[in-house]
Formats: structure tokens, C-alpha cells, sequence
């Protein structure tokens, strides 16, 4: 039976992993953590989301997208801040996971 991703599921972190690098997350002006930019069409079918539990396998796409938009999510670059905070220094940019 497929199975719904959601923040307690154990491939979690792959998952969101996958949209941070779909998401492509890159400064506008190299050391300027200001000039963040990324990749997101901010709408609700979050296709990247999409494509990527496609590919994952075994995953309810829809009951997924569902409790993503339930649980605040309105689209797919706020999947990575989801439980994260990312650290802005100098010339890169890290992101830890909360534990
Ligand atoms: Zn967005």
C-alpha cells in the first residue's frame, strides 16, 4: 500500500532533500547570502514535490500533496524551510535539519 510522506516518515529528509536541489537554491551575487534566490512556481500543485515522489515510488501523491497543503505548505520551496533553518555564511549556505 502506498504510503503518505509526511514528516515522520523515515525517507523524509531524502524527500526533502530532493525538492532543496529541485529547488535550486543559489546566490544571485556569489557571497551575498542576501541575494538568495531559488526555483518555485508558489502554486499549490507543487510540481517538483510531484516529480519527485514519483520517482521515490510507493508514495500517495495526491493524500501527500493534501497533508502538505493541511499542514501549511503552500507550495514547494516551503517544504525545505519545513523543520530546517538555514545558515547564511559568507560564500555558502548551509542547511542543518532541527533534531
Ligand atoms: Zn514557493
Amino acid at each position: 500500500m502506498a504510503e503518505i510522506m509526511t514528516l515522520e516518515h523515515p525517507r523524509w529528509l531524502e524527500f526533502q532533500n530532493r525538492v532543496f536541489e529541485a529547488c535550486d537554491f543559489r546566490e544571485q551575487i556569489p557571497g551575498m547570502p542576501d541575494s538568495l534566490v531559488w526555483t518555485c512556481n508558489h502554486r499549490a500543485d507543487k510540481p517538483l514535490a510531484r516529480a519527485i515522489l514519483e520517482k521515490m515510488g510507493n508514495i500517495d501523491i495526491e493524500a501527500t500533496l493534501k497533508y502538505l497543503g493541511d499542514n501549511g505548505i503552500p507550495c514547494d520551496h516551503e517544504i525545505v524551510f519545513i523543520g530546517l533553518k538555514i545558515i547564511k555564511s559568507g560564500s555558502h549556505i548551509e542547511v542543518f535539519g532541527i533534531s
